[in-house]
């Protein structure tokens, strides 16, 4: 596979980061997974939005639009597929150990994986471990994913493709790497930002398209809910038909099937929305 390193194409298994890179050593990167079909990104636009607040939260330096803008269109071009995700990866860059931060400049990587579609429903757990909705990192989308790492090896240990956290006040927040919606008498609720969630791109969309409203909810909420739903740029919109030891219908229930109904034609018809 071709991969973009240090402003050029190159093979992926030759091309070569510093093993004292600081997204290895201490995490300090961000990332972005962006939905490419027919060659051509998903809403682009929002996620390089996305990866300059999520720098800027971190105090990297603004990553080079036009050079990612670049990075993926030529990535896609090298390696054409019907279905992908890009993986944008932006780290501090490397230098020496116990220095703060890298002093050669920053690490872009592009590469491409995810070309499968997810099934419709999947199941989830809940986690113990809380979000923390007021940390230095909360809403940054950065490459210290260790927490979701082991909080998803817990939702496959129970047969499921997702753990959903609370917060530290016991709000609904998200899931490990996708954000949550619950349907209580036929309205769409996700909980706001405010509870520690990433701000999911699919889940603006969806909000907007589907009239979504934001809501704090207690964790609680998916013992009642009558229909509860994920989104993100790996998902799209999915069902979850277990959650614990809950079962909900086999299949999508009539507002989440709506809602998948109309992400899918929307996304179709703006590739940068
Ligand atoms: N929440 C977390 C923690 C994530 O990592 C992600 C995506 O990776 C999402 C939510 C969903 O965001 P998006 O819809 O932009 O993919």
């Amino acid at each position: 596979m071709k991969i973009w390193l240090d402003g050029a194409l190159r093979d992926s298994e030759s091309a070569r980061v510093s093993v004292f890179d600081h997204g290895l050593t201490v995490g300090d990167g961000i990332f972005e997974t962006v939905k490419a079909v027919d060659g051509r990104p998903f809403a682009l636009t929002r996620h390089l939005d996305r990866l300059t607040r999520s720098a800027r939260g971190l105090g990297l330096p603004d990553p080079d639009l036009d050079e990612v803008r670049r990075a993926c269109a030529a990535v896609l071009e090298a390696n054409p597929v019907p279905l992908g995700r890009l993986r944008l990866t932006y780290t501090g860059g490397h230098g020496p150990l116990g220095s703060d931060r890298g002093d050669k400049g920053p690490t872009l990587v592009v590469a491409l994986g995810g070309t499968t579609r997810r099934p419709d429903t999947t199941a989830v757990v809940t986690v113990p471990w809380t979000r923390n909705e007021r940390g230095a990192l909360t809403g940054l989308k950065t490459t210290s994913y260790a927490e979701n790492v082991v909080a998803l090896a817990r939702a496959h240990e129970h047969g499921a493709s997702e753990a959903l956290f609370g917060n530290t006040v016991g709000l609904l927040c998200e899931g490990t790497g996708s954000n949550v919606f619950v349907v209580l008498d036929g309205e769409i609720h996700t909980p706001p930002l405010a509870s520690g969630c990433l701000a999911g791109i699919t889940r603006a969309l969806v909000a907007e398209w589907t009239g979504a409203k934001e809501t704090d909810l207690p964790l609680d909420v998916l013992r009642e809910a009558d229909e509860i739903f994920l989104t993100s740029t790996l998902r799209d919109v999915q069902a979850v038909h277990r959650v614990d030891d809950r079962e909900l219908s086999a299949a999508p229930g009539p507002v989440t099937a709506k809602a998948m109904r109309i992400f899918e034609e929307r996304s179709a018809a703006d590739i940068d929305p």
